[in-house]
C-alpha cells in the first residue's frame, strides 16, 4: 500500500469518548486495525490516517492535523523513528509512539533518547490507550509550562525595560532640573545678600525660606543624581581589597567619627570582585548611618564577612537606637525616612543607593534590628565562578 489511507472516526456512540486524530505509520493494515480498535475499544473515538512513507506522512501531517503519530519501527522503505525529524522539520510538537512487533531493549531506550515520547508491543496493544492518554496529558502540560516560562519572559522584559525608562527619566529630570534650580538658588542668595533688613521683617522671613527651599531641594536632585547614575556609569571591576577600602571610608568619616567617639571593629573582610568606588559608597552609606542614628552610647561599629558558598555574606552592625521591624524593608526605598529632618538630617536615599549597589553585582541587602538594640544591616556579594579563589576553593 502506497499513500494514505484514510479511517473515518467511528460515529460516538455514547458522546462521551474524547476524539482523536491519529497518523499511523503503518504498512500492515492488520495491524493498523488492530491499533485502531485497542484505541477504540473503550478510550477514543478515532479518526485516522495510515501512511507508510514520507511524502503520505508530509501531507498527511498537514492536512490531518493529527495530535499523536503511532508509527512502526521498521517499514519496507521507511523508518518510524523518522517521523520524528519530519514533525520537528515542520516546527510541530506531536507526540509519537513506537509502536512494534519486537523492539528490543536497546533500540527501545534509543528510540525515547532520541525524542519518541513511549513505545507498545503489537502483543501488548492493550496499554496503548493509557500510554496515548499519558502522551497527550504530558504534552498538554508541557504547553502549559512553556507558555507559563514566555509569560515570565515576557514580564521580566517589560519590566526591565520600564525599569530602564524610569532610570533614564530620573537621570534626565534630576540632571535637567538642576541648572534652573542653580538660577532659583543664585537669586533667591542675591535677594537675601542685598536687601536684608532694607525691606519689611517678613520680607527678610520669606527670602529666607525661598533660598533654603532651592538649596535643599539642591541636595535632593543630587542624590537623586547619584542613585540613577549607579549602574550607569559602569566603573571597572577590579579586585578590591575590603580592607583598603574601610580604611578610606574612616578616612572620610573621619570628622563624624571623632566628634561621636565612633569605634570601627573590622574582622575577616575578603577581596571582592567590585567597582572601588560603589564599594566605598556602600560601606560609607551604612557607617554613616551608624553613626548618624547612634544612641546614647558611643557607636562602635563592627564590620564583618564571612564565605557562604557562592557569595560573601557581610555585616554591618551598630548599638545604634535600631529599626521597627516593620519599617525593615521601607528603608531601602528612595526617600523613606522614619525620622524628621530635624532629628537626624537626611535625605533617605542612602539605602536605596546601597541595595542598588548590592543588587547590581547580583547581591541582596536587609536588615536585622529592634528598636534600641541596634541594627545589623547583612548584604551579599556573589563570588564570580572564574575568580582563581573560587577555583581553588578558598
Ligand atoms: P537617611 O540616612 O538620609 O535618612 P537612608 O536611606 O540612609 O537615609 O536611611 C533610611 C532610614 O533608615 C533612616 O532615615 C533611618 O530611619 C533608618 N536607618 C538607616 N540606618 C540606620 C541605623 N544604622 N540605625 C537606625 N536606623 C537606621
Amino acid at each position: 500500500m502506497s499513500g494514505a489511507a484514510t479511517q473515518p472516526a467511528k460515529q460516538p456512540s455514547a458522546g462521551t469518548k474524547p476524539q482523536l486524530r491519529a497518523l499511523l505509520v503503518e504498512d500492515n493494515q492488520l495491524d493498523a486495525e488492530l491499533v485502531l480498535r485497542a484505541l477504540r475499544k473503550n478510550d477514543f473515538e478515532v479518526s485516522a490516517v495510515i501512511v507508510q512513507d514520507e511524502a503520505a506522512f508530509v501531507k498527511a501531517l498537514l492536512a490531518h492535523c493529527p495530535e499523536i503519530v503511532l508509527a512502526d519501527y521498521n517499514l519496507p522503505g521507511w523508518k518510524g523513528m523518522e517521523a520524528l525529524n519530519v514533525i520537528r522539520r515542520q516546527g510541530l510538537d506531536i507526540p509519537l509512539i513506537v509502536v512494534s512487533g519486537a523492539l528490543g531493549d536497546v533500540t527501545a531506550v534509543e528510540c525515547i533518547k532520541q525524542g519518541a515520547t513511549d513505545y507498545v508491543l503489537k502483543d501488548g496493544l492493550a496499554r496503548l490507550p493509557e500510554v496515548v492518554r499519558r502522551a497527550l496529558r504530558e504534552k498538554h502540560e508541557h504547553g502549559l509550562r512553556q507558555q507559563a516560562e514566555k509569560d515570565l519572559a515576557k514580564k521580566a522584559d517589560e519590566l526591565a525595560r520600564s525599569n530602564a525608562d524610569l532610570e533614564q527619566f530620573a537621570y534626565v529630570a534630576s540632571h535637567d532640573l538642576q541648572e534652573p534650580l542653580r538660577m532659583v538658588a543664585a537669586y533667591t542668595q542675591l535677594l537675601s545678600e542685598r536687601y536684608r533688613g532694607k525691606l519689611d521683617g517678613d520680607a527678610d522671613k520669606f527670602i529666607g525660606y525661598a533660598s533654603e527651599g532651592a538649596l535643599r531641594m539642591q541636595v535632593l536632585i543630587q542624590d537623586l543624581l547619584a542613585f540613577s547614575r549607579v549602574g550607569r556609569k559602569e566603573g571597572a571591576l577590579t579586585n578590591l581589597d575590603c580592607k583598603e577600602v574601610l580604611q578610606e571610608v574612616r578616612q572620610t568619616l573621619a570628622a563624624a567619627m571623632q566628634e561621636s567617639g565612633a569605634v570601627i571593629i573590622p574582622s575577616n573582610l575578603p577581596s571582592v570582585w567590585a567597582d572601588r568606588t560603589q564599594m566605598a559608597q556602600l560601606f560609607q552609606n551604612l557607617i554613616g548611618n551608624a553613626i548618624k542614628f547612634r544612641g546614647k552610647e558611643a557607636p562602635v561599629i563592627s564590620v564583618q564577612a564571612e564565605k557562604e558558598n557562592d557569595h560573601w555574606l557581610f555585616r554591618v552592625a551598630d548599638n545604634g537606637i535600631g529599626i521597627a521591624p516593620e519599617y525593615a524593608e521601607n528603608i531601602f526605598v528612595v526617600f523613606q525616612r522614619l525620622h524628621a529632618r530635624t532629628e537626624y538630617p537626611g535625605n533617605g536615599i542612602g539605602l536605596a543607593i546601597c541595595k542598588k549597589i548590592v543588587e547590581r553585582y547580583g547581591g541582596r541587602i536587609w536588615v536585622e534590628s529592634q528598636p534600641g538594640s541596634g541594627s545589623t544591616f547583612k548584604f551579599t556579594i556573589p563570588i564570580p565562578v572564574s575568580t582563581p579563589e573560587r577555583e581553588a576553593g578558598k
